[in-house]
């Protein structure tokens, strides 16, 4: 009996696809074992990044401390960059976890993703100029600017609340003149360009955001997770476990007892020691802006997944195996298949597949009429790709988890993130995976959030709590 035996996956076509399938189901299995193993490994790389620079998770303290009380209440400004949009936000805390909010997005193009930094900082200026056009109030002659909460999502070294370098772009992202410089600097040298009366007075990763805004209403959430273009997690840390860190002197977080730490899980075994790379993450890697490395978050989250089954159809079609051997243009480019489009697969219901049908022949411009077979299979591609990230996904919670000496406890988990929100199944397979490390009686403590855009409330409950520390 072949080890792929052991799987029993079945579409309608012939010996040799099934056979074929059975194989990828066999490819994109995270066996039990070996969610144990990197979720073990995964701990080691948690206390080697907590004790010393330079390691693989970077285990970043975010300069966080304390908990919101959920009674801080004012005006604050909030900006998201980071994924797929720039959003900007005016929150209005008024205090027991409620606020309101007036928002609007801004597209991020790809030649300012790869520009230079200074135009990336002017778009990101004129766009606050913009929104506080059509949205705010000003502050007046004499009056105390408005505190802006920055939502930087990438990894930042920072040395004060609202100091940092850039260490690396991610997600796509290869800016010039932006790695090594301070991130909050450049921006507010680009608002004061432009005489706006903002003070960026924190960066904040989206999940340090996330985090803080599910703590605004519940106090004891343990982790901020992000599953969206990329992933990421922040969790509260004993600041005597940093040991790498110690407060300056005049630091308003010395004396404090815990800091949340912002992990960059993403960068998690860029040695390839544990993960189960296949050939089609190898190939996402070798054409990636950022080749071996955030190896974790290319086989997780959501700007690779549709790479990952792109990869793994084209390998079929070579073999003669699907779609009578036939590719498309799309299918052929990088970044083709779309992530949400696996969502609509396997949400398709219908006997036929006919939603599948339509997106590989319409959307996706597949030549010849697709099979039944063919359509399971691309089904059957997306299942493993998703279920597989969400496995992962939850070896990094687990270890964390573990960590914190939390298994067993009530624990609530707060995600934000269009892959966690959409993509079928990812909350059950991730309850699964945690279930398999810790048994039923654990994982059932653990309540999983959805957090939705709450770096932006994050945000700005952070910028609140620097502001008024500055004053003392
Ligand atoms: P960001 O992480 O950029 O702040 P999101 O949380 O909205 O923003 O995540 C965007 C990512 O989610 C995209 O990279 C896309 O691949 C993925 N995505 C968007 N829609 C869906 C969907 N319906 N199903 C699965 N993934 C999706
Ligand atoms: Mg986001």
């Amino acid at each position: 009996m072949t080890a792929a035996a052991a799987y029993n996956h079945q579409v309608d076509g012939t010996e040799a696809q099934n056979k074929a399938i059975n194989g990828l189901a066999q490819e994109f299995d995270v066996t039990t074992e070996r969610l144990r193993t990197i979720t073990n490994q995964f701990v080691e790389e948690m206390r080697k990044g907590l004790d010393h620079e330079g390691a693989t998770v970077a285990m970043i303290p975010s300069y966080v401390t304390g908990r919101p009380t959920g009674e801080e209440v004012g005006r604050y400004l909030a900006l998201d960059l980071g994924g797929t949009n720039l959003r900007v936000c005016e929150f209005e805390l008024k205090g027991k976890g409620d606020y309101s909010v007036k928002q609007q997005k801004f597209v991020v193009s790809d030649a300012l993703k790869t520009g230079d930094m200074r135009d990336l900082c002017d778009y990101i200026a004129d766009s606050v100029d913009t929104f506080l056009t059509e949205h705010c109030t000003l502050p007046g002659e004499g009056e105390e600017k408005l505190q802006l909460g920055y939502t930087f999502s990438f990894p930042v070294l920072q040395t004060e609340i609202n100091r940092g370098v850039l260490k690396q772009w991610t997600k796509g992202f290869s800016t010039k003149n932006a790695v090594g410089k301070d991130v909050a600097l450049t921006l507010q040298e680009a608002i004061s360009r432009r005489n706006l009366p903002v003070n960026v007075a924190a960066i904040v990763n989206d999940t340090v955001g996330t985090l803080m805004a599910y703590a605004y209403s519940f106090p004891d959430t343990v982790m901020g997770v992000i599953l969206g273009t990329g992933t990421n997690a922040s969790y509260y840390e004993k600041t005597a476990n940093i040991k790498k860190w110690s407060p300056a002197e005049n630091d308003v977080s010395a004396g404090s007892d815990e800091m949340v730490v912002n992990m960059e899980w993403g960068a998690f075994d860029c040695e390839r020691e544990v993960l189960p790379l296949t050939m089609y993450d190898n190939k996402v890697n070798r054409q990636s802006r950022n080749i071996h490395q955030q190896l974790f978050e290319k086989m997780i989250s959501g700007m690779y997944l549709g790479e990952i089954a792109r990869n793994a159809m084209l390998q079929l079609i070579d073999q003669y195996l699907l779609f009578n051997g036939e590719s498309s243009p799309a299918l052929n480019t990088q970044w083709g298949f779309e992530t949400a489009y696996l969502t609509a697969i396997e949400n398709d219901k219908t006997a036929d597949l006919s939603e599948t049908k339509q997106i590989l022949e319409e959307t996706v411009g597949v030549a010849s009429s697709t099979t039944l077979a063919d359509r399971q299979m691309v089904k059957k591609i997306g299942e493993f790709v998703g279920r597989r990230a969400a496995r992962l996904a939850a070896s990094g919670i687990g270890g964390v988890m573990s960590h914190c000496g939390k298994v067993g406890q009530e624990s609530i988990i707060a995600i934000d993130g269009s892959l966690f929100e959409f993509y079928p199944k990812f909350e059950h397979h991730i309850r699964e995976g945690l279930t398999e490390l810790f048994g039923q009686e654990a994982a059932n403590k653990v309540r999983f959030a959805l957090a939705r855009d709450g770096s932006g409330l994050g945000a700005a409950i952070i910028a609140m709590m620097a502001h008024k520390h500055g004053k003392h």
